[in-house]
């Protein structure tokens, strides 16, 4: 007998019959004689929903107030997924975040988990009970409802299974797995087998939202083997797990893109020490994640600084930076939302060289700028005008040796 946590997100638990559907999936799996604990997302389009009334309502919303509001989605599908369950003769039973409880730290909107307490799930367990968890939500140690980020079920799943030592923990999506890049820009995107977890923590950083980035954290944190698989079929998905030896042999393995970010460029600031902590201390403190960061090489002592944010963020990040801006003395700032990073990502890079100019040079072939670029051991990314991100994604899938056809020739 195994303890077997499975997923499933929202385009899975879209509407009554695709949760009958789940229901069934999750009976089968009870029924071989497996503890059950099911973690799910709110239904499809219902958690965007809850953001627009948010921004319906007011500009800046309370940030606890957002969080009450959009957690509210999952606490929907919970319940329906536990009746259907109960429906077709089995025990079930739903908890919200503060039920377990799932303690976060207070970052409203982006909180981390700190800790489960397991003893209310394992005694459902205990007398046979299929225990269905809300993902995306937690509660903070003052008692404040809080949520982990967009796609944050993930997370919820997989810090559930770290925290029962659940021997399988499934990740059961709209899609068969993890693919070389996204298969709805590129049909001949390839399933991989596996991938290691520093793969799919750039892949998911950098944009490829099939998980979401903190699962693959924690998942790496813990040892947790995450099987990434289609809740509509039974073919076997994608392990994501410890690298082994031929995931080396593979040079780039994978594409991603993120239109989730903006740009923003402090001109002319006084370069001098201190510059940068004064321009980006204010933004940390507002829990604003700075992304990519470019400074020029000053001219009579003046220079431009640029970097990304989160484009969710980038009306706040703007408004902090204009302050500080006037304040250190620079001469403006100008921004841009219309960009997007587009990344190659392979363990395999580690060992080579000119995979970086290849990308630049692919790019350039086909007239699309670079504004921005930022390696890293595993990784290469540009930002470009977002207006190319398809095209980008197809070419350098291709030209990388990564659709179906080329796979299987090299095979
Ligand atoms: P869920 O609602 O199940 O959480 P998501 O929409 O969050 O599903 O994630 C699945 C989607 O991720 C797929 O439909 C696919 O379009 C997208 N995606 C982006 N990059 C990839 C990739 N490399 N492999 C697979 N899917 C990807
Ligand atoms: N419902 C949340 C969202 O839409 C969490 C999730 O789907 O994982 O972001
Ligand atoms: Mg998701």
């Amino acid at each position: 007998m195994a303890l077997v946590v499975q997923k499933y997100g929202g385009t899975s638990v879209g509407t009554i019959e695709k949760i009958q559907n789940v229901a069934r999936r999750v009976a089968r799996t009870y029924d071989e004689g497996n503890d059950m604990v099911v973690v799910v997302s709110a239904m499809a389009g219902e958690t965007n929903k809850l953001v627009a009334l948010a921004e319906a309502m007011c500009e800046f919303p309370s940030e606890r107030e957002y969080d009450v509001l959009v957690a509210a989605g999952e606490q929907v599908s919970i319940a329906l997924l536990s009746m259907a369950l109960q429906s077709m003769g089995y025990k079930a039973k739903s908890y919200l975040g503060w039920q377990i409880p799932i303690y976060t730290d207070n970052a409203f909107s982006k909180a981390r988990i700190e800790e489960i307490q397991d003893s209310n799930i394992r005694e459902d367990l205990h007398n046979g009970t299929i225990v269905v968890v809300a993902g995306f939500q937690g509660i903070d140690h003052d008692n404040n409802i809080t949520t982990l980020g967009r796609g944050g079920s993930d997370t919820s799943a997989v810090a559930v299974a770290a925290a029962l030592k659940a021997d399988v923990c499934e990740i059961l999506t709209d899609v068969d797995g993890v693919y070389t890049t996204d298969p709805r820009i590129v049909p001949e995107a390839s399933k991989m087998e596996k991938v290691s977890y520093d793969e799919m923590l750039e892949m998911a950083s950098l944009g490829s939202k099939v998980l979401q980035l903190r699962s693959v954290e924690f998942a790496k944190k813990y040892n947790v083997v995450v099987h990434v698989r289609s809740s509509l079929n039974d073919n076997p998905g994608t392990l994501v797990m410890k690298e082994d030896a031929d995931m080396e042999t593979v040079l780039v393995s994978g594409v991603t893109y993120n239109k989730d970010e903006a740009k923003i460029s402090v001109m002319r600031v006084p370069d001098k020490p201190g510059i940068a902590a004064q321009l980006f201390t204010p933004l940390s403190a507002a829990n604003i994640m700075v992304d990519m960061i470019i400074q020029n090489i000053s001219h009579e002592g003046l220079t431009d600084m640029t970097f990304t944010v989160p484009r969710a963020d980038f009306k706040k990040a703007l408004k902090i930076v204009e302050e500080t801006a006037a304040k250190i003395g620079a001469a403006g700032v100008q921004s841009n939302q219309s960009i997007a990073k587009i990344s190659i990502v392979g363990v395999g890079m580690r060992s080579h060289s000119g995979i970086a100019s290849k990308m630049f040079e692919t790019l350039s072939a086909e007239g699309v700028n670079i504004q921005m670029i930022s390696t890293s051991e595993i990784k290469v990314s540009c930002v470009i005008d977002d207006k190319y991100t398809e095209l980008a994604v197809r070419v350098l899938h291709e030209a990388f040796g990564l659709d179906k056809q080329q796979v299987a020739q090299e095979k």
